[in-house]
């Protein structure tokens, strides 16, 4: 080596602060291609655009059952006709080199049958929450990608969420010392909408808990970084004439196994925004914790400062994709949404028997 050429890739070294993953690369990095599935509010409010901003993976395809939404797609995202799928002749995707990922954002009842066809078709796939309509199709999910050997995450997005993300820090690392006591809750005020697939119990699963309250569950689980053992539940519904198949609003209780208790509510009633945990010797607290920016929270030593307004589906999907090209674990796999519907199931029969119930 000349010593001009030492002197040159020295001051690469400490212009990287000796981080050698800025080192020149020849060989240009390989984006991974994600299909959407279902081309509702989800894909298009918020997929779609953070796929615009994702560094380790695209919008390579999509699949949907309106073919009015493919010509839309396919222009305003340049998605070349090869790559557009329906319903019908979505198995053909196996062939499709492009398409590394499949992303399953249609309603609950379809999130087992599209998640085992994309693992059989040989696809990475992400699942959107609730992963399904009960414990035992997730379990059968699981099983199906790990005979595929494919990797299984569900749309957990607030795990790449930095204010999400400190509250597990705080409270798994008991910096505040042991949790006593959380409060955690997600909801708002449903409309006039009668006929949405989230109002039928063979569609959705389940209502506001399956749709909103899981988000409080995660928030009390990843808070506490354990498994709640036993809940206690009960529901209020306002309007009957919309919430006859599916609840509207349901009050529980987590007991974690470390002594933390958990009073969640979960609504399509109330607007309702908020993680907050008690520890022996201090508090901290997200005011706004679930949604897609805005995040806001404080703990009893001062606010937190972060971006509240990171993109967050863009996060959660250049990790997946990160996963797979450096062959990790996801910190969002199916075991997570399975863990998840178990206290769901769990919460759901507290209801029916008026009872505590094991989880
Ligand atoms: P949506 O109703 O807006 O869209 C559903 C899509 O599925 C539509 O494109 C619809 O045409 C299609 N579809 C196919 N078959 C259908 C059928 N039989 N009935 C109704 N629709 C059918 O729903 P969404 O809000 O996009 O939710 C989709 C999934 O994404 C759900 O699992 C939901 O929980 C999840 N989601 C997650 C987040 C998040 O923050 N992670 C946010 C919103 C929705």
């Amino acid at each position: 080596m000349t010593r001009r050429r030492f002197v040159i890739n020295a001051g690469i070294l400490a212009a990287c602060g000796l981080n050698l993953s800025c080192m020149p690369v020849n060989k240009q990095k390989k984006k991974l291609g994600i299909a959407l599935v279902g081309l509702g509010g989800y894909s298009n409010g918020q997929l779609g655009p953070a796929l615009q901003q994702t560094t380790d993976c695209y919008l390579a395809g999509i699949v949907t059952g309106t073919p009015a939404k493919e010509k839309q797609w396919a222009s305003r995202y340049n998605i070349p006709e090869k790559n557009i799928y329906n319903y019908e002749n979505f198995d053909a995707i196996a062939k499709n080199p492009d398409i590394d990922i499949v992303y399953v954002v249609l309603p609950v009842f379809m999130h087992k049958e599209f998640t085992i066809r994309a693992a059989q078709a040989g696809k990475h796939v992400i699942c959107e929450k609730p992963m399904a309509m009960n414990v035992r199709e997730c379990e059968e999910m699981i099983t199906a990608c790990k005979q595929a050997d494919k990797l299984l995450s569900i749309g957990y997005r607030l795990h790449f969420e930095p204010f999400n993300m400190e509250m597990m820090r705080l409270g798994q690392q008991k910096i505040f010392g042991d949790i006593q006591q959380i409060e955690c809750a997600n909801g708002y005020t449903w409309g006039n909408n009668k006929s949405s697939w989230r109002l039928k119990k063979d569609l959705a699963g389940g209502g506001g808990l399956m749709d909103m309250g899981i988000y409080a569950i995660q928030g009390a689980r990843y808070t506490t970084g354990e498994e709640p053992v036993f809940v206690m539940a009960k529901q209020e519904t306002t309007r009957p004439d919309l919430f006859s198949e599916v609840d509207e609003t349901i009050y529980f209780e987590l007991t974690f196994p470390g002594g933390a208790v958990a009073k969640g509510i979960s609504s399509y009633n109330m607007n309702l925004n908020y993680l907050k945990a008690k520890a022996e010797n201090g508090w901290f607290q997200l005011t706004s914790a679930y949604r897609y920016g805005g995040m806001a929270g404080e703990t009893s030593n001062g606010p937190m400062n972060f971006d509240p307004n990171m993109n967050q589906q863009a996060a959660q999907m250049d990790d997946f994709a990160q996963c797979i090209l450096h062959k990790k674990p996801t910190r969002v796999p199916g075991e997570m949404g399975l863990l998840d519907m178990k206290v769901i199931e769990a919460i759901y029969r507290s209801i029916e028997s008026g009872k505590k119930e094991k989880v």
